[in-house]
């Protein structure tokens, strides 16, 4: 057959984009050479419906035991004592845990999008605010740090069946100990969504979930550095706390519930290429280089956001604990929109994010969100930051002017040339 130049011709266009840019996408990451092959390995061509040792499909073992490892990182990563590593995305493992928790119309309670949740929490475009009942809390206007006293309010009178604590644009720590109190006050399930600071959290760099939430669910691809998908687990003594009763009447564990939330209740066969390298992902994530990497990102974005500060940027929450920060840009005089176009077109990748109380819409918003897991894994450090937000902001402060748009992708170029997208 002939090789399609037309596809390869775009990845080859990618990975230049990729390899000559800056990327500061605070989910994006650069994987490593083995999690690549895995990704692109023989595995792809297995159907394995089924769990380990229970498929519906012949010629298994293989794979089984590739699964095997993977669950088996993933618990000693996190010191869970259950994990599912096939869900196909972060949202998959959402929405298998609400498949195994609630039913529809139950009402949930998460972390609003429009300051810093996921679409996956509540929100009315998504499976999750169309099937269930959603209801909010946010982060308070004058420090930007999540607002326990309206979780708790929120939650007292709405009697959610799930409380969500996790989001996408939040750069602080929770208090998941504070979540449980408020979930235990109402009889809620409390599950973690740990997509974004879940390689800090594995690190013990960030507050751990796994004590205080019934049910925790991450990305694998964000801090975790791994292949694109999900996961979902459960601590060591979390196991059905909350007596959940099948059609049947018959109590069963939580893990066989979540389990059959995700097959077959949410997904066909499982992407076995992808758990390959998730579990070499665990592996890489299990040793110290990881802590040093992660460590690293940490101080990174800690360097960045002080830099933003001294331009008198508007950080919302003033500053970063984790590996990202949310920029509010009206200060500044331009939108979300144009301040990301204008980026791009100087080789620096963000996403436009709404900010919290935010006056434009969806499409436009006010701020940008920026992260420094993808640049720290491509072996900037601490004192490339100020450098970083000074490239930023003469591309903030010319949004409009081509020529300095221009002369900036020169400067990023030459700063990221010769660097490999995987370093350390
Ligand atoms: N949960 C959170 C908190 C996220 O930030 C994301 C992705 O951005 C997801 C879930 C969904 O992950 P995916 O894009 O893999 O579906």
């Amino acid at each position: 057959m002939q090789r399609d130049e037309q596809i390869f011709e775009l990845i080859e266009a990618e990975r230049e984009r990729q390899t000559d840019g800056i990327e500061l996408i605070a989910s994006e990451n650069f994987v490593s050479d083995q999690v690549m092959e895995a990704t692109g390995s023989v595995l792809t061509n297995k159907y394995a419906e089924g769990y380990p040792g229970k498929r519906y499909y012949g010629g298994c073992e293989i794979v089984d035991e590739v699964e095997r490892v993977a669950i088996e990182r993933a618990k000693s990563l996190f010191g869970a004592a259950y994990a599912n590593v096939q869900p196909h995305s972060g949202s998959q493992a959402n929405t298998a845990v609400f498949h195994a928790c609630l039913k529809p119309g139950d009402t949930i309670l998460g972390f609003d999008l429009a300051h810093g949740g996921h679409l996956t929490h509540g929100s009315p475009v998504n499976f999750s605010g169309r099937l269930y009942r959603p209801t909010f809390y946010g982060v308070k206007k004058d420090t930007g740090y999540i607002d326990y006293d309206m979780l708790s309010d929120v939650a007292e009178k709405e009697k959610p069946k799930l409380i969500i604590a996790g989001a996408s644009a939040y750069s602080r720590d929770m208090d998941f100990a504070k979540f449980r109190e408020v979930a235990d006050n109402v009889g809620a399930v409390l599950l973690a969504d740990i997509s974004h600071p879940s390689g800090l959290i594995a690190k013990g760099i960030l507050n751990d979930p796994m004590p205080h939430c019934h049910v925790v669910t991450t990305t694998t691809h964000k801090t975790l550095r791994g292949p694109r998908g999900g996961m979902i687990m459960m601590g060591e003594n979390i196991d059905n706390p909350f007596g959940i009763t099948l059609k049947s009447g018959k109590l069963r564990k939580m893990s066989g519930l979540l389990d059959s939330g995700v097959f077959p209740g949410n997904q066909g066969g499982p992407l076995e290429h992808v758990i390959a390298a998730k579990a070499i992902a665990f592996g890489e994530a299990l040793t110290d280089e990881f802590l040093h990497y992660m460590l690293q990102v940490k101080k990174n974005a800690d360097a960045m956001a002080k830099a933003f500060v001294a331009k008198d940027y508007h950080l919302i929450s003033g500053g970063t604990d984790n590996h990202m920060m949310l920029i509010d840009l009206r200060n500044k005089n331009v939108t979300g929109k144009d301040a990301e176009e204008a980026l791009v077109k100087a080789d620096i990748t963000v996403n436009k994010n709404m900010v919290p109380f935010d006056t434009e819409s969806p499409f436009v918003t006010s701020g940008i969100r920026v992260g420094t897991p993808a640049i720290t894994t491509r072996g900037l450090r601490e004192n490339d930051m100020a450098y970083v937000v000074d490239l930023i902001d003469e591309v903030i402060t010319n949004y409009e002017n081509e020529t300095v748009l221009k002369g900036v992708a020169e400067k990023v170029n030459t700063l990221m040339s010769g660097r490999p997208l995987f370093v350390a």
